[in-house]
């Protein structure tokens, strides 16, 4: 894949880069390596004054940045600039609360003193997807420097210009040169640099086979990594919910970022007392929503990031129509230049077709009918993935039963599934492993060191 900005919008090409070459690399892994020697004995306060830095850049900057993600990937400009803000947010978090999340923790023992002390691993790879090209990079980037690694960058391809946006960030913040770096390159190399001994540890956001392809490696090595990868997520609605609200925060879950969120509702699994209801309403706000220039802060749904993607949603809907389903709306390419697809409602799917579990990567919501509860997660679970669930209901015990029963790394009742620094992310099956955000996140990278001692007096010599 070329290392290039395309307007996916316009299918203009807006700037090529060359990959970098061997000598590039070495130099800056090196760079990596000597830094983080350096930088691991920063002080606490210090990292957490570049940090807080580097919020107030993005903070000043949002609407260059959210301009830059919109021309690259696509999304709308008013999610885009939220984004920079979110991403200012999580730095915000790290800076006041890194040291509390890292302090020694006293356990008592029979030592005289024994406790847990968290320490840097060294130079982090992360492997990042375009979808948040922003926040993607900072909720991982956030917690890693402030608890003392230092971080490289592989970004998707066809973000390069966020890529480097974001490494001159951290270094107009203050952090060293080698403390975050963009490395250039294309996911081919990705195997060798995960092979060098300098890089300890990786981190991916992505696919389900990139993320096979980068455990497999680091496992050979013996070296951590954490996986963040696609999802299914269910949305269920039962009878006692609150429809205006399901259904509103439906079509926004299933559409957000143009459908391109790992954690947008894909399948809606209604109870039958409510679903020709929801299913009318539903259908009829996927219609009204505005497809156009991103560019434009009245645009719902911009383009799909890439051909490739418009692509391959149009063969998992043909897929699911020949397998059964009937399409309510949308099901088709638009045709206008750049990578747009009609928002599109499916219905009556064969459950046991392996359409109806994959992940879609786009504006393309499944709907299924459901006559309790029982079936309602059944449905919900029968898929590989697990990271995000949504279900709306107001009785007691049906929240309890789902909170129980979904499995998935995060479970949220009457509300849309999203991403919060105080919050832990990630997921569970085929959606991955590890944690981001919260406490839970920023410990993944660290060397969780035992510490026990006891002093023990001298024997006294006896002449
Ligand atoms: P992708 O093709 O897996 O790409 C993600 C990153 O991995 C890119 O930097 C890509 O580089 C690289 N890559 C691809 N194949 C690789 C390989 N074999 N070895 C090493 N690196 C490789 O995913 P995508 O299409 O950009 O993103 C969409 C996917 O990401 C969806 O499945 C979505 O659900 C998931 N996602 C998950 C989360 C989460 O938090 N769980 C968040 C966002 C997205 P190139 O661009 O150079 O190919």
């Amino acid at each position: 894949m070329p290392i290039a900005s395309i307007n996916p919008t316009t299918g203009e090409t807006l700037k090529t880069f060359s990959a970098l070459t061997a000598a590039q690399i070495e130099e800056k892994l090196q760079l990596a390596a000597d830094t983080f020697r350096t930088y691991r004995h920063t002080p606490m306060n210090e990292r957490a004054r570049m940090m807080q830095r580097a919020a107030e850049i993005l903070e000043a900057d949002k609407q260059a940045l959210g301009k830059m993600m919109t021309e690259e990937m696509g999304k709308p400009i008013k999610a885009a600039i939220a984004e920079a803000e979110k991403c200012a947010s999580v730095c915000r978090y790290y800076a006041e609360n890194a040291q509390r999340h890292l302090a020694d923790q006293i356990v008592e023992t029979n030592a005289q003193k024994s406790y847990v002390r968290f320490q840097p691993l060294g130079p982090v790879l992360a492997v990042m997807p375009w979808n948040f090209p922003f926040w993607q990079v900072f909720r991982f980037a956030a917690p890693a420097l402030m608890a003392g690694n230092v971080g490289l960058l592989k970004h998707a391809s066809n973000v390069p210009q966020c890529a480097l946006a974001i490494e001159d960030i951290f270094a107009r913040a203050g952090f060293p040169k080698g403390a975050f770096q963009t490395l250039l390159i294309g996911s081919e190399v990705v195997e060798e640099i995960l092979n060098d001994r300098r890089v300890v540890a990786a981190t991916l956001t992505g696919s389900e086979p990139a993320g096979r392809s980068v455990a497999g490696t680091a496992g050979k090595q013996i070296k951590k990594t954490v996986l963040e990868l696609g999802g299914s997520d269910p949305f269920i609605v039962m009878p006692t919910a609150n429809l205006n609200e399901a259904v509103t925060t439906a079509v926004k879950a299933r559409t957000i970022n143009n459908g391109q969120s790992c954690i947008a509702a894909k399948r809606f699994i209604v109870a039958n007392e409510i679903y020709d209801e929801f299913e009318r309403r539903f259908v009829e706000e996927m219609r009204a929503l505005k497809i156009g220039d991103p560019m434009e802060e009245s645009t719902d749904i911009g383009p799909l990031a890439t051909p490739q993607i418009v692509n391959d949603i149009d063969e998992q809907v043909k897929k699911a129509v020949a397998s059964g389903a009937r399409v309510l709306t949308g099901g088709k390419k638009i045709d206008r230049p750049g990578n747009f697809y009609e928002p599109t409602v499916l219905v009556d799917l064969d459950i046991e077709a392996p359409v109806s579990c994959e992940e879609i990567f786009g504006p393309v919501a499944m709907l299924f009918r459901v006559s309790d509860i029982n079936e309602a997660i059944r449905i919900a679970n029968a898929t590989p993935f697990g990271l995000g669930a949504a279900a709306w209901t107001n009785d007691a015990k049906e929240q309890a039963q789902f909170i129980e029963e979904i499995e998935a790394g995060s479970v949220f009742i009457n509300g849309m599934v999203a991403s919060d620094p105080r919050l832990p992310f990630g997921g569970v099956k085929n959606s991955g492993y590890g944690r981001e955000l919260a406490e839970f996140g920023i410990r993944e990278f660290v060397n969780i060191k035992t510490v026990w001692v006891t002093q023990i007096t001298q024997n006294k010599k006896t002449d």
